[in-house]
Order: C-alpha cells, then structure tokens, then sequence
C-alpha cells in the first residue's frame, strides 16, 4: 500500500518534468485502444520475492511500457498488481488483477506467469465441462472423509475484481446479488447476511463450521483487498447450509456446495445446479454475465484460480501418512495433482491428523476432469494410508 503512494508521487513527479508547468499533474495522455490511460512509468520497483513468477516476468523493459497505465474499469495499475511480491519475500507467483481489463493491459506480464504457472503452451484454450454423468465413481465409503466441499469463483462483468474493485463497485456487486438471492429456489433457497452488523458470536460460529472467511490473510491486505472492510462483505447460504455463496472475498462471488461425508458426486452435482441458478438471476436481474474469457475461462483476481476456478476438497484423516511425515504427503500429493492443506484453511494450519485434500490444478482442465483426479487421488491415499498405519505399528 505504501509502496503505491510512494510510486504514485515518483510517477507524478515524472509527469512534471516531463510536461513541465503547461498541465496539471493528473492530465494523462488518452491510448488508443482499449480505453486506458497511461503516462510515464515510475521507478523500478524493488521485488522482495526474488524467486517469483513477477521477479522473473516484470523486466525493466516491461515496466516501462506498463508501469504508467491505468485500467479503465478500477483505474488499477502495475504497480498494485505485484505488491505483494514487492511487499513480501515469500511469494510463488506475486500478481493480482484488478479488473478483466489488467489481464489485457498488462498482458505482457499476465501471460507468460499464467503459462509457467499452469504449466500450459501458447496455445492452450480452457474449456468448461460440468456435466456429472461423466464422473466415475465415488469417494470409498470406508475412508475416514469428514465431509466434502467443492467451490468455484466466478465474477460479474462490469464490475472490478476485488484487488482494484472501487468501493462503489463493491457495493454495486453486493446490492445486485441480494436481488439476485431472492429469486433462488427449492434447495437452493436461503438468505444473504452482511458481515457488516453480524453479531460476533454468528460470525465466529460461522468461521468455526467452516462456513464463513475471516479477515487478516496479509497477502489479500497487500493486494488491496481489504479496502473498507467488511464493508459490502456478506455470506448467502441455504437452509441446510449446503449452498454458500461468498460475496467480495478474494473474488467477488465464491460459490460453494458442501456437506458432511464423501459424496463428492453429489456435492458436484448441486454446485453446477447452483452455479447456473445463481448467473441465471444474475442476468435476469441486471444483463450481465460471468467474466469468461475465450482463454482464460473463468476470470478471478489471482492467475492462479484462472480457468474452472474450482476447488474439490474433502476432509480426510490420514494418520498413517502423519507418521511419514508431512513433506512426504506434499510429494505424494504432488504426483496426485492434488494439494494438501490444513483444515482451518489456507492460512488458518493443520489440527491434528485431518487434512483437507483437493485438486492441485484450476486451468488447462475441465471440472469434471479435475473432481475425477480428486476422487481417485483421495481413494489411492486412503488405501495407502492403511499400509502405513500397519507400517507404523498403528493397527
Ligand atoms: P478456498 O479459499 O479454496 O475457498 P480455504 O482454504 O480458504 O478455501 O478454506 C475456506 C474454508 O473452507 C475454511 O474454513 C476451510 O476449513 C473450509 N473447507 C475447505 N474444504 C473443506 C471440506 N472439505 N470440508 C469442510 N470445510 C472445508
Ligand atoms: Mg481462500
């Protein structure tokens, strides 16, 4: 954040000498295309996170061309986009977008992070597939999975992502939503409740059943993303608590479709039904539609959850493998294309000998596909967890 204050003043001083005492200091010069503005770049930035996709992508050479635009839609720039790789030193791959606009106006730096991240050639195209029939199989009943839960992000058009969204904006996603609840129904059905004004004890409830986000992930605070906090901020779910709907987290709706137990396939089943109810009202209620891009798929704040945007995820207890360690289980994991966590969330740590297993990758896959290696990788974990067990002397 203070890096971008400090960067805008650099900038500013740029456009004084450079234009001198004719124009005042905020006039920028109108590009062609695409309807942003641009002046000169400011100083390189200097990049904590030197092992970075943004250490390695934002060159000097880049910087200068794009170091001095601005997007239309949230007026975000290059600058906001790498702070987290500027602010920290321990970022993978250290870039947000701010709007639909970065990924074109900074295309230079999205796309090569976005290729070596997903591990995907020029002329990858994400295709979407949610059909379940498709899915074989299940979850063994016999494994110990505590429940299951599958999310998307999606984004509306129109409106900014949540690194650059203006507050205006913001709340513009969070009144057309609340209209957009309303017309859900059957199972679907439920009520949107504003993290602003909730008594703390519902919300604390709500975080402790895995429901609801919590502020103070420092890389979203670096980003940009907790701008008036918690204002515009909310959660929707369902009677059963089956069907959430998360309004201006890190993206601004995660969808998502939980329950206790293992039937991954049901979970699926009732997130697809969600996901086009919910962009059905969307568009019944405003015109607009989910941010797809013709490569990209899906579009979210972070490159990262680019494409499906989809999270399959079971709690799992895995004592064998907490024997063996748990940089073991990353490796396992990794040769599975699937990733572990703790079950307190990305940032929240590990309890115990309970993981939250999902699917490692979001772009270059379908949904199914991605459910599909979720479902064998948990089975193949689970049948070897028992060898372990009995390695360990734990049976
Ligand atoms: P994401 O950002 O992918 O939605 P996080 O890792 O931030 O996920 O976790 C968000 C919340 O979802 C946390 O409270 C976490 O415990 C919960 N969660 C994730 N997977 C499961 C699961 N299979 N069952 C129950 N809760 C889950
Ligand atoms: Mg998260």
């Amino acid at each position: 954040m203070e890096l971008n204050s400090v960067t805008l003043k650099g900038r500013a001083n740029v456009a004084k000498l450079t234009i001198g005492g004719i124009v005042a200091l905020g006039v920028v010069y109108k590009m062609k295309s695409g309807g942003k503005a641009s002046q000169k770049a400011g100083p390189f930035p200097n990049i904590k996170s030197t092992h970075s996709l943004v250490a390695k992508h934002v060159t000097a050479d880049k910087w200068a061309k794009l170091g001095g635009i601005t997007t239309k839609t949230s007026g975000f720039t290059l600058a906001k986009a790498i702070a987290c790789a500027v602010d920290f030193d321990d970022q993978h791959c250290g870039i947000y977008a701010g709007d639909a606009d970065s990924y074109e106006d900074f295309k230079t730096v999205f796309e090569p992070i976005i290729l070596e991240y997903h591990g995907l050639k020029a002329d990858f195209k994400h295709a979407s597939d949610m059909d379940v029939t498709k899915i074989k199989g299940n979850i063994n009943p016999y494994a110990p999975v505590k429940s299951t839960r599958i999310r998307v992000g999606r984004s509306i058009n129109g409106f900014g992502l949540s690194p650059g969204i203006t507050k205006e904006q913001r709340l513009g996603v969070e009144t057309l939503m609340k209209s957009a609840f309303a017309k859900l129904s059957a199972d679907l059905k439920g009520n949107y409740y504003p993290l602003q004004g909730m008594q703390e004890s519902v919300r604390q409830k709500l975080v402790d059943d895995h429901f609801l986000f919590v502020s103070g992930d420092k890389n979203l605070i670096s980003a940009g993303m907790e701008r008036e906090w918690p204002e515009g901020r909310g959660i929707f779910h369902n009677e059963a608590k089956s069907f959430l709907v998360w309004v201006n987290e890190e993206d601004q709706l995660r969808i998502i479709s939980m329950e206790k137990g293992g039937d991954v396939k049901g979970v699926f089943e009732r997130l697809a039904r969600g996901i086009n109810a919910v962009g059905d009202s969307v568009k019944s209620e405003s015109g607009k539609e989910f941010m797809l891009h013709p490569k990209y798929g899906y579009l979210h704040s972070c490159p990262t959850n680019l494409g499906t945007g989809m999270r399959a995820s079971v709690h799992i207890d895995l004592p064998g493998w907490t024997k063996e360690g748990i940089d073991t289980l990353k490796k396992r994991c990794e040769a599975l294309a699937l990733q572990p966590r703790g079950t307190r969330g990305e940032s929240g740590g590990q309890t115990g000998i309970t993981y939250d297993i999902s699917n490692k990758h979001r772009l270059g896959y379908s949904e199914i596909e991605l459910v599909q290696t979720m479902i064998d990788g948990v089975n193949t974990l689970y049948k070897e967890d028992l060898e372990l067990q009995k390695k360990h002397g734990l049976v």
